[in-house]
């Protein structure tokens, strides 16, 4: 069975945000801890957090994949920035202790102009810091399109990432289609060749997760421009390809085009639709 489902937003609570999945046709979400531009994290309600943890075990949907504001930056020249990114980074994953099945998705950061190598150095440090022996929460990369000064567009740095950091058995990957299609890996054409090269040099064992979306601009665009599927440069023949992949088989997928719920509605059943497997 597909793995399947789409951020939605944690206004209403936990239970809502299943509610929602459900109403999709879906079984997994991702949400943002917080408002994305940063801010303060909501307090749980516990009423509404026990609800969820019963309900989603019971419909048996999982993982959830927490993402990161996209204010957090481990690798700003600031340090005051870099403090906070550890800070919220911090206060997340102790709220995602309470969530069951539920893993933290970020953005490696932008080094803003301090140079790849620096901002890599900044990035280990950060989760050096934030990560714990006893932590059971996996804590996903996400690779990038390499619009401006992104770090982790390439596998390599992601996985220079990886090797800097001590509690590195904590840590994973999300493939985001339209960052790494962006990023100049040709998805469309080469797919086994781009999976090929992720396993040679971080290890397919570390992929995690996929944020399944079509990009408005053409490989190589650096841009990072979601779009709906099957309207872009991706288009509906690789993504049919990517779902049914047998080595991508059980990793969950989390939709993050351009929809309400309705249009997330529409694709998670056209890629019902498109999946060969049981
Ligand atoms: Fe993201
Ligand atoms: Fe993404
Ligand atoms: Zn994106």
């Amino acid at each position: 069975m597909l793995k399947i489902g789409c951020h939605v937003s944690s206004s209403g609570g936990y239970v809502s945000m299943l509610n929602d999945t459900k109403y999709i046709g879906g079984n997994v979400f991702q949400w943002f801890t917080r408002n994305p531009r940063g801010c303060q994290a909501k307090e749980i309600n516990e009423e509404d957090l026990n609800k969820f943890i019963e309900l989603a075990k019971e419909n048996n949907f999982g993982p959830f994949l927490a993402h990161a504001p996209y204010t957090l930056n481990c690798c700003s020249d600031k340090e005051s920035v870099r403090e906070f990114a550890i800070d919220v980074f911090k206060q997340d994953l102790k709220i995602l202790k309470r969530v069951p099945n539920s893993m933290y998705n970020f953005h490696p950061g932008s080094h803003v102009g301090q140079g790849k190598e620096i901002g890599i150095k900044y990035i280990i440090d950060a989760l050096n810091e934030v990560l714990e022996e006893d932590q059971e929460t996996l804590v996903l990369l996400e690779t990038m399109a390499g619009k401006g000064s992104e770090v982790g567009s390439s596998f390599e740095e992601i996985k220079e990432i990886i090797d800097g950091v001590k509690l590195s058995h904590l840590l994973g990957v999300t493939l985001d289609t339209c960052h790494i299609h962006d990023g100049g890996y040709d998805i469309v054409f080469a797919f086994d060749k781009v999976l090929e090269e992720f396993d040679r040099i971080i290890g397919l064992d570390r992929l995690k997760a996929i944020h399944l979306n079509d990009s408005k601009n053409p490989v190589g665009a650096h841009k990072d421009r979601h779009e709906v599927l099957g309207k872009g440069y991706i288009g509906l023949d690789a993504i049919e390809y990517i779902i049914n992949h047998p080595k991508l088989k059980g990793i969950p997928i989390y939709l993050e085009t351009p929809n309400e719920l309705d249009g997330y509605k529409y694709e998670v059943n056209l890629l019902k639709e498109l999946y060969k497997g049981e």
